[in-house]
């Protein structure tokens, strides 16, 4: 099976992966989409961010939190994989035999190695009964799983179940077949869509593929492994659908309370300090001079359209305050948490942040500081 793995072929002006470019697109206004549906956003996330925050907010909340985000992530795939479906001629009375269902699990493999969410190889499928694949190095065993059996739902049109087991460090056996009954909580995770914003964003692109180079100057594919890396920061990133996280958020408000948002921006505040400090923009100790301390903000918020996370469109600095205007923004506790974390890492102090939305699909967000810092 490993012979078969061919590696990605390359943008010759670029070196980007050309499936990358073909199937996501950049657009102007802050947002990523898919090829196949321009509603469906997609984002591009730090693995050590995504890793931390279900454990702390676990930790702190003392619970699990692991089915929310399973079944969260399996709407997501199913939207995913269904939005493909769908968007193919015939490809429903297609992947009725056997041999096209066969495709459209390599199909799947490829999917993992394109977003650097894992590795993944077909072990032995047999179309409507069972499939069994090994798995490397995926971003988060349950969330890859969760993938797994969203692929097969939409594939099979049945609900599936799936157990699996650990190889050897990093590599799993997992293994779906078709269940009766369906999760209780499935019924309420349904995707919410939001509206999108129309932006005037100009990117500077690759002329050849017409991905920023921003990104491609910094991304590098490892498709035997199955990760992507930041090669400025020797980080793993991955690209996922723009709504598991939000999902699952939202479904744990609805249990626990607003506290949970609370969780949210806390836990993206402290990665972002540690993010800015890791590209360099926050060196010293003292505070920056305010030339330089725009210089710098405006240096971090030009990555978030590249990253799917929002459009700023507009910054604001005084008086040790910092105003932010997004549009589109990716999850709003979550940017709330990257501007508080960001005022913190180029200012050394803390900070408190607040944000209004002016309308659908539009932030203002104010980061000041902190009620009792000097
Ligand atoms: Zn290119």
């Amino acid at each position: 099976m490993m012979g078969r793995d061919r590696a990605l072929m390359r943008c010759r002006e670029c070196g980007f992966p050309r499936i990358v470019s073909f199937f996501i697109r950049w657009n102007d206004n802050g947002t990523i989409s898919q090829l196949m549906r321009k509603d469906f956003r997609v984002v591009v996330l730090h693995f050590g961010f995504l890793d931390n925050l279900f454990s702390n907010i676990e930790a702190k909340l003392g619970i699990s939190i692991e089915h929310i985000a399973f079944e969260a992530q399996r709407n997501a795939s199913k939207a995913t994989f269904q939005a493909f479906y769908d968007k193919l001629p015939g490809a429903r009375v297609l992947t009725r035999p056997g041999f096209a269902k066969r495709l459209g699990v390599e199909g799947f493999n490829k999917v993992g190695k394109i977003t650097g969410q894992c590795h993944s190889e077909t072990v032995e499928y047999k179309p409507g009964r069972y499939g069994v694949a090994r798995i490397r190095n995926p971003f988060n065993f349950e969330l890859m799983a969760a993938n797994v059996v969203g692929a097969f739902e939409t594939l099979e049109g049945v609900p599936f179940k799936h157990k699996w087991e650990e190889e050897s460090p990093d590599t799993y056996v997992i293994r779906v077949e078709p269940t009766g009954e369906r999760a209780e909580i499935a019924e309420r995770m349904d995707l919410a869509f939001m509206r999108i914003l129309p932006g005037c964003l100009v990117h500077d692109r690759c002329p050849r593929c017409k991905v920023p180079r921003a990104l491609s100057s910094h991304l590098k594919w490892m498709e035997s492994d199955g990760i992507i890396l930041d090669t400025r920061t020797g980080s793993r990133i991955i690209m996922l659908d723009g709504y598991m996280v939000r999902t699952v958020f939202r479904e744990m408000v609805e249990e626990l309370g607003d506290e949970v948002n609370e969780l949210l921006v806390d836990a993206q505040r402290e990665w972002t300090v540690d993010h800015v400090g890791q590209l360099g923009l926050a060196e010293g100790s003292a505070p920056l001079p305010d030339a330089e301390l725009e210089k710098a903000y405006r240096e971090y918020l030009k990555n978030m359209p590249l990253y799917g996370l929002g459009n700023p469109v507009q910054f604001e600095m005084a008086d040790s305050s910092v105003k932010v205007k997004v549009e589109n923004p990716y999850e709003v506790h979550i940017i709330a948490g990257t501007l508080q974390g960001l005022r913190e890492a180029l200012e050394k102090s803390r900070s408190a942040v607040e944000w209004e939305q002016e309308s659908e699909g539009s932030v203002v967000y104010s980061v000041t500081p902190a009620p009792d810092s000097k």
